[in-house]
């Protein structure tokens, strides 16, 4: 997978943004955030490629859970946002479409 510049998460579109610095949420240093009212996604640039990618993933299953009133709290959306970061890497081939 790779971690696109601009991404629809249930009915906004939110601009991705590589920030090369600290990215912090409420004071507290984090991997990235997402703001439905600014539609951004804010990914900390400095770490590893598999932290960037499960970090863009999570904050789009915030996105989900929040556009379609699921109710996700933290600890459960991190641990989706680890269980779908394996199985995208695991089965590339299942988001591809019949040739
Ligand atoms: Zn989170």
């Amino acid at each position: 997978m790779r971690i696109p510049e601009k991404v629809r998460v249930g009915y906004i579109d939110f601009k991705v943004i590589m920030q090369n610095q600290e990215v912090t949420c409420d004071n507290v240093v984090v991997y990235g955030k997402i703001s439905n009212s600014d539609g951004e996604i804010v990914i900390c640039d400095i770490y590893n490629e598999d932290q960037k990618k499960a970090t863009f993933l999570h904050e789009c299953i915030h996105g989900m859970s929040d556009c379609n009133d699921i109710g996700l709290s933290e600890k459960q959306i991190k641990k989706l946002g680890i269980a779908f970061y394996e199985f995208i890497k695991d089965n590339p081939e299942i988001f591809k479409e019949n040739e």
